[in-house]
């Protein structure tokens, strides 16, 4: 044999349907063309967005949108499997986004350098099939869990902290759900990140968790293992974590309770897809729009999150209007510029929710409020609510897989 040994010619006679994915095509219930199909929404792009993305790579998924704000430091070279030396300083999205295609060419990632709860509307995540975290804090996690509830979708989490890890599936509309599983404990590490007049009151000290690219890559692959799993309709951890303690190698499930005051629980009753952009329309018109589907005058426009709208000095009364994401002012910003001195004053900070009318926000257009854009808005009246996605703005969001929205499915 030795002197006949078998050419690549030969190896491809034998085996002519041989491509990339022809091994996991072996796999009974492998649906190639599903997981090449589907969208994907991956939020942080840290140790464990490293071995998500990598995993979602090699397997095929085609259409992924990544989120993440931060950028890339020396330290994450040991943990990031999709990072080169030469990416430190540039956006950990956008270095991600081509490490993937560099695996897997033919597919469309589309790079978000921004934080999901301040700069990703509503749209971005009822355009996904599966929404895949890796994050190391729970503010945005029970913002994704909110959020997903609102547009039906499922989500998989990953928390990794030395070399100890959970992975946990919360599929759309089914409690118990992330916000279920938090304790007193996360409560209050919660409340501690906001301080009562929402100022954001410290550099966030993210990104700091101690993590290895083992446990990453062990809790990673059971997330997109998952995920595969979610898409073929197979049983999955829906509702459960699987923890894997490193050190004396132990693993198990565990299940979670409902809690039955979760504020988590809602789903939108009907999203309508809009196809204006969010400077094409004002608070008043898209309130007319509701009362004419809902076919009544009393309506409120509801907001998918709070957003600052003005802050008030409580010592001389000078106010400002600022129509800001929640979060994006911190303390020094919340200072009275009219109060200077030795004791500055802190300006109390007015948050808005919703539009009931108000003659003074009639003609704002959707994108001068401080909310994302492609968001989704939601009228309501004492019987009936319908929703809009503000559709005009997906580019704005999906970049080159908007396109995709176009054609439905
Ligand atoms: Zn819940
Ligand atoms: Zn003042």
């Amino acid at each position: 044999m030795a002197d006949h040994p078998i050419t690549v010619e030969a190896t491809l006679a034998v085996h002519p349907e041989e491509d990339r994915f022809s091994r996991l095509r072996l796999i009974p219930w492998w649906d190639q063309q599903k997981i090449s199909a589907a969208r994907i929404v991956v939020i942080g792009a840290g140790a464990l967005g490293n071995e998500i993305l990598k995993n979602l790579a090699l397997v095929g998924f085609a259409q992924v949108v990544v989120v993440d704000m931060d950028h890339i430091e020396t330290s994450n070279l040991s943990r990031s499997v999709l990072f080169r030396a030469s990416d430190v300083g540039s956006s950990k999205a956008v270095s991600i986004a081509r490490g993937y295609m560099d695996l897997l060419p033919e597919a469309t990632v589309h790079p978000i350098v921004a934080n999901v709860m301040q700069h990703c509307g509503l749209g971005l995540f009822e355009w996904a099939d599966i929404i895949l975290a890796g994050l190391d804090n729970r503010e945005t996690r029970l913002w994704i869990n909110r959020a997903a509830w609102k547009v039906n979708r499922p989500w998989i989490d990953g928390a990794i902290e030395g070399i100890n890890g959970v992975a946990r599936v919360f599929p759309s509309g089914q409690p118990p759900c992330y916000e279920c599983t938090l304790g007193e404990t996360d409560w209050a590490i919660l409340n501690r990140r906001m301080s009562c007049n929402l100022l954001l009151h410290e550099a966030n000290p993210q990104g700091r968790v101690p993590t290895t690219p083992t446990i990453s890559s062990i809790i990673g692959g059971i997330q997109v293992q998952e995920a595969v799993k979610v898409l073929h309709s197979l049983p999955t951890l829906a509702s459960k974590g699987y923890v894997f303690e490193g050190l004396h190698h132990t693993s198990y499930v565990v299940e979670y309770t409902e809690n039955p005051d979760c504020m988590s629980h809602y789903t939108l009753d009907s999203i309508v897809r809009l196809p204006q952009r969010s400077s094409e329309l004002t608070l008043e018109q898209l309130m007319q729009l509701g009362r004419t589907d809902l076919d009544t005058q009393e309506v409120v426009v509801e907001f998918s999150r709070d957003i600052i709208h003005r802050l008030v000095c409580p010592r001389c009364g000078a106010t400002e209007d600022v129509f800001v994401p929640v979060g994006a002012i911190d303390r020094t910003r919340g200072l009275c510029p009219d109060c200077a001195g030795p004791e500055p004053q802190v300006r109390i900070v007015q948050t808005l929710t919703s539009y009931k009318g108000e003659s003074a926000l009639a003609d704002r257009t959707l994108d001068t409020l401080g909310l994302p854009l492609f968001d989704i808005f939601t009228v309501r009246s004492a019987t009936s609510e319908i929703s809009y996605c503000i559709a005009g703005d997906a580019a704005a969001l999906l970049g080159p897989l908007e396109a995709d929205t176009k054609e439905g499915r």
